[in-house]
């Protein structure tokens, strides 16, 4: 162990803090825990710590359930609202999972990340990504019903004087907390939506950021008696949840930014580029990953800002890949794409995974770019969009499972032990969704056949 890491154990110990949460996700993104005493965090650093995974969804068989756990002491960070002081000082750390022989467990989806990640640093890169998550803030009614908060009435970057303000700041404190720089906390366009940025960083910190980002929003707005939701469409008829995530790669050698080329009308460089085409070639096949349950296709259709078709472009937010301005006077080091697909309630690390793997396709293969699109396909007719040869992302999750079967990319990127796990998982939630009848049928179609 690190003499860094004995020091913060030290320094936990010494401020109060008793037991601690070892922390990993499974396949699905939900956050699981072990909780251990502090006296057993050196010797889990060392040796690790085992746990049964066959209780885990998408883990192991009950024939090879041991696995241990291994704390990556970099993530180390006392719970804000279980300090140290009071008898239930609790810290948590993210961990990686392993098998009896000691081998990364390949069903771990921060291991999932982590070979994209590899693969990116073998090709001389340093993958960056920057999540920006919104979500929904409501409180439950007598009847355990789910409503906005009373008095939000407020749009897009609106000052709301509301509760949710408040709410939102002792968000912003929690999350610095833990360590998570935060950039920037507004309210969204929806009535009762809001979206807190956090700083962009390498992949692997980013997307442990976004896994402790939404444990600890729904745990503060749980002390204010409310819930916080990354449904990614609650509301019908008004805007879902995104998480648009800003990526860029950064050259090892030539430490620059490889997403910059000023001489360029979009200020991106030719491996910018190619990644983007791969990015827009995978789309279809990574959007069940991106974007994994039924519910995330309410989202992703037409006139609520959330692509739904295959295009890029710098002002037009239908767009799947935009391309942020970099402020005059800013050094192209600001220089990077903004895929607008994915939604919060997906596993950030296997989304990413998928995403490096697609843009990383592109850059392998030189795959060449489109033309970007402007316009706004939203108000084009599907004859004009079919003849500019634009494709679309899949309408339902069902659709979306298939084009996943058929990616091999993908397929590789999440490796046969996840991918056979989340296609099993993602067949049965869509066959009990397909066979519902809703209310919506009840209403238009009772009365009228
Ligand atoms: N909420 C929109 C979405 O579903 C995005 C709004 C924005 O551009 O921030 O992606
Ligand atoms: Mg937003």
């Amino acid at each position: 162990m690190t003499d860094a890491a004995l020091a913060r154990i030290e320094e936990a110990r010494a401020s109060g803090v008793r037991f601690i949460q070892l922390q990993f996700t499974d396949i699905i993104g939900s956050v699981k825990a072990v909780t251990i005493p502090i006296h057993q965090l050196a010797g889990s650093v060392e040796h690790g710590t085992w746990f049964d995974g066959s209780s885990i969804e998408g883990f192991t068989r009950i024939a090879e359930s041991d696995q241990y756990l291994v704390p990556d002491m970099s993530t180390f960070a006392e719970i804000p609202w279980q300090r140290g002081s009071g008898p239930r000082g609790t810290a948590r750390v993210i961990c990686d999972v392993f098998t009896p022989n000691g081998e990364p467990f390949v069903g771990d989806p921060r291991h999932v990340l982590r070979r994209q990640v590899e693969r990116a640093r073998r090709l001389g890169y340093v993958v960056h990504t920057g999540p920006e998550l919104e979500f929904f803030l409501f409180r439950r009614d007598a009847d355990g019903a789910i409503a906005p908060l009373p008095h939000d009435e407020a749009g897009y970057f609106d000052f709301s004087t509301d509760l949710a303000q408040e709410i939102r700041q002792d968000m912003v404190d929690a999350l610095e907390a833990f360590g998570i720089r935060v950039e920037a906390a507004h309210h969204e366009v929806a009535q009762g939506q809001h979206e807190i940025d956090f700083e962009y960083a390498d992949a692997l910190r980013t997307a442990d950021n976004a896994v402790t980002f939404k444990f600890a929003l729904k745990a503060i707005a749980q002390q204010h008696g409310l819930y916080a939701t990354f449904m990614p469409k609650p509301i019908h008829g008004i805007n879902g949840s995104g998480m648009h995530t800003h990526q860029s790669l950064w050259s090892i050698e030539h430490e620059r930014n490889a997403f910059a080329d000023p001489n360029n009308p979009y200020g991106l460089s030719d491996v910018a580029r190619a990644y983007m085409a791969g990015i827009l070639t995978h789309a279809r096949g990574m959007i069940a990953v991106l974007a994994p349950l039924v519910n995330s296709y309410k989202r992703l259709v037409p006139g609520y800002e959330a692509p739904t078709y295959l295009t890029w472009g710098r002002t037009n937010r239908s767009a799947l890949i935009r391309v942020p301005k970099v402020s005059p006077g800013k050094s192209v080091e600001g220089t990077r794409i903004e895929v607008r697909c994915p939604d919060p309630s997906s596993n950030t690390y296997l989304a990413f995974a998928a995403m490096i793997a697609a843009g990383l396709d592109g850059v392998e293969r030189g795959l060449p770019l489109g033309e970007p699109v402007e316009e706004s396909l939203f108000e084009m007719t599907p004859e004009r969009i079919a003849e500019k040869g634009i494709h679309e992302l899949p309408g339902t999750l069902g659709e979306a499972i298939d084009e996943l079967e058929r990616d091999p990319v993908i397929r590789e990127a999440l490796g046969e032990h996840v991918l056979s796990h989340y296609l099993d998982a993602k067949r049965a939630e869509w066959d009990a969704y397909r066979t519902q009848v809703t209310q919506w049928e009840l209403d238009r179609y009772l009365e009228a056949f």
